[in-house]
């Protein structure tokens, strides 16, 4: 159903996936009950990181699909406290363990935090040995590749960063396109924005396809080569999100797309992103 994106070294991801971020496991199984209504509108790739404190759950449900593991493509990423060669190898490790299995397909470093080239080092380490199919990166400036390059054995061959819209990361775009590196979304849905969802442009151009206004927009990342990793925890959207290769936009309407770009991200920006020391003695009590 989902189309694939080849990484540099052949592997192939599929397009669209699913992010689980502030999907939490409770008494009445919603988290079960949401990654299977996703597996069974048929996504296979997930995504998820240490700090989402889910890879246990995601783990179990995988393991209780029916399906095999090499049929999944599971990401998961490597948290600003495990930053480090010996860390980041541990926390590895540690994510497989709860993920019940002894590959990832996909392992990233969350943040370009203290320690981050030494991290590096070691996902190039595990790559080596096999155990990571893809190693990459998130929340990449252009800064951050330049200075990886310096030591770097291998150059990460994806970088996930907050994407959409009204925020389409041209510049870094670009450079990552020279430098054959993906780009993967992280928010594809403006993490469910109003002004994006009632964007007139966005309303028009759906309303001619018969579709949804999310669905235009997904349909916008995979007509730039973009990988999208949406969320829900509605059933009919799960579907929705699932249901746009039925369709395209026209060459007019991506350009009319290209206009609603403010250069103005919603979340943290990464280039002036410092550990708060306060927090990182927080999440260590939090994370297991
Ligand atoms: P998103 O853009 O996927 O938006 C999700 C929200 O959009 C939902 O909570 C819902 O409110 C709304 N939505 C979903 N489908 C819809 C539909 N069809 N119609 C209308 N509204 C809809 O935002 P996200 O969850 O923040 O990002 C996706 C994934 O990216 C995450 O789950 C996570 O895996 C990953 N992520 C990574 C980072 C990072 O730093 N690397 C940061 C944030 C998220």
């Amino acid at each position: 159903m989902s189309r694939f994106i080849e990484a540099i070294n052949g592997v192939k991801i599929p397009q669209l996936g699913f992010g689980v971020y502030q999907i939490k496991r409770d008494k009445n199984g919603s988290f079960e009950k949401n990654i299977n209504e996703a597996i069974h509108a048929g996504y296979r790739h997930f995504d998820t990181a240490r700090i989402y404190g889910n890879e246990e759950a995601l783990g179990d449900v995988i393991s209780n699909s029916g399906f095999a593991r090499k049929d999944f493509f599971l990401t998961s990423k490597v948290w600003t406290t495990d930053l480090g060669y010996e860390q980041t190898q541990r926390a590895f490790e540690k994510s497989c363990k709860k993920l019940n299995t002894t590959y990832l397909d996909m392992f990233l470093l969350h943040f370009a935090g203290p320690h981050y080239v030494e991290s590096w080092k070691a996902l190039e380490k595990l790559y080596s040995e096999g155990r990571i199919r893809v190693i990459g990166v998130a929340n990449f400036e252009i800064e951050h590749f330049e200075h990886l390059r310096k030591t770097a054995k291998i150059m990460p061959m994806i970088n996930q960063i907050e994407t959409h819209p009204k925020f389409q990361q041209q510049k870094l775009r670009e450079y990552m396109s020279q430098n054959q590196i993906l780009h993967e979304a992280w928010g594809p849905l403006g993490q469910g924005n109003k002004s994006l969802f009632e964007n007139d442009t966005l309303k028009t151009i759906a309303r001619s396809h018969q579709k949804t206004v999310g669905q235009v927009v997904l349909r916008w990342h995979l007509n730039r080569d973009t990988i999208i990793i949406p969320k829900s925890s509605n059933p009919q959207r799960i579907k929705e999100n699932m249901d746009v290769f039925d369709f395209n936009l026209s060459d007019e309407e991506m350009q009319q797309i290209a206009k609603l770009d403010t250069g103005k991200r919603s979340s943290v920006d990464p280039k002036g992103y410092q550990v708060n020391p306060i927090f990182v003695r927080l999440s260590k009590l939090f994370l297991k």
